[in-house]
């Protein structure tokens, strides 16, 4: 019923604990949240992400998160109130949901609202060996975005012909793979999606379902509702139906694959589809 997510050069566990506090007026049935941080050395990928999901109130996710902050000590996540519609009020059924691609890499979603044909992609996906660990509809969209992820090529994507090169901003795989699966859904949602291929960056969509993006002087805040960024953010943009929008961070001081320091900038601020 709820979502908040960040990314950003903070620590973003307060920031997705306090918004989740800030929309328990919504009403819900569980809640959880997934990090993720850059490898360590010696680990597999760029990223690595630590999920946490309880039944009941946002105290007993924070409960279940005290003893292991250590894996939570990232700066992109992504957060969720459920108020169950398919499937029963179980820790199995609570956001985030995943989806893994055929790299091994995880992708986490959160979503609001019901999605329409979800039963039929489910079959879809099942006949193409994909298992579900959920009784949602939810499931059903990480599990197509990670389908439709090894469906498309890597990299960022070219100008079409005759495009101007000025101003053009590529596309990333997982926008495209988000796009691409929304594509193939009916009904309402809100979403919040991210993938260990990148630890700083955050894909939000919406049709039917409210989503605003807040701007904070370090970073982005996606929430279905303004109470859980007001606290953070200077301006706010509330998505169209349709919408797609890939927000992304490069943390103050850090070093990109080229060697280049980062200013104090965003890598691509704010890139509306
Ligand atoms: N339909 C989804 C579920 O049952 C999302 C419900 C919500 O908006 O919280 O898990």
């Amino acid at each position: 019923c709820g979502i908040v997510a960040y990314v950003g050069s903070k620590p973003c566990l307060p920031v997705l604990l306090e918004g989740l506090k800030r929309l328990e007026y919504r009403g819900y049935d569980s809640a959880g949240v997934a990090v993720l941080r850059p490898a360590h050395a010696g680990e597999a990928g760029p990223g690595v992400t630590t999920t946490a999901r309880e039944v009941g109130r946002v105290m007993n996710l924070e409960n279940a998160i005290a003893p292991r902050t250590a894996g939570f000590a990232g700066t992109t996540g992504i957060a969720h109130t459920r108020w169950a519609t398919h499937g029963k009020v179980t820790r199995a059924n609570a956001h985030p949901h995943a989806g893994v691609t055929a790299e091994g890499l995880t992708l986490s979603v959160v979503h609001n609202g019901t999605i329409e044909n979800y039963a039929s992609l489910r079959t879809l996906l099942q006949n193409k060996g994909v298992t579900f660990a959920s009784e949602t509809d939810t499931e059903v969209i990480a599990k197509l975005i990670a389908d439709r992820y090894d469906a498309e090529p890597e990299g960022g994507d070219q100008p079409s012909p005759g495009e101007s090169l000025s101003g053009f901003i590529p596309s990333t795989r997982l926008e495209r793979a988000t796009k691409a699966a929304l594509r193939r859904v009916t009904g309402a949602y809100a979403v919040a999606v991210v993938c260990d291929a990148n630890p700083h960056e955050l894909v939000a969509a919406r049709k039917g379902s409210p989503l605003i993006v807040g701007i904070a002087d370090n970073g982005f805040v996606v929430a279905s509702d303004g109470a859980a960024i007001v606290s953070h953010t200077t301006a706010a943009v509330t998505l169209a139906d349709y919408q797609v929008v890939r927000l992304a961070a490069g943390p103050a001081g850090s070093t990109d694959a080229a060697g280049e320091r980062h200013a104090a900038a965003w890598a691509d601020p704010l890139h509306t589809t």
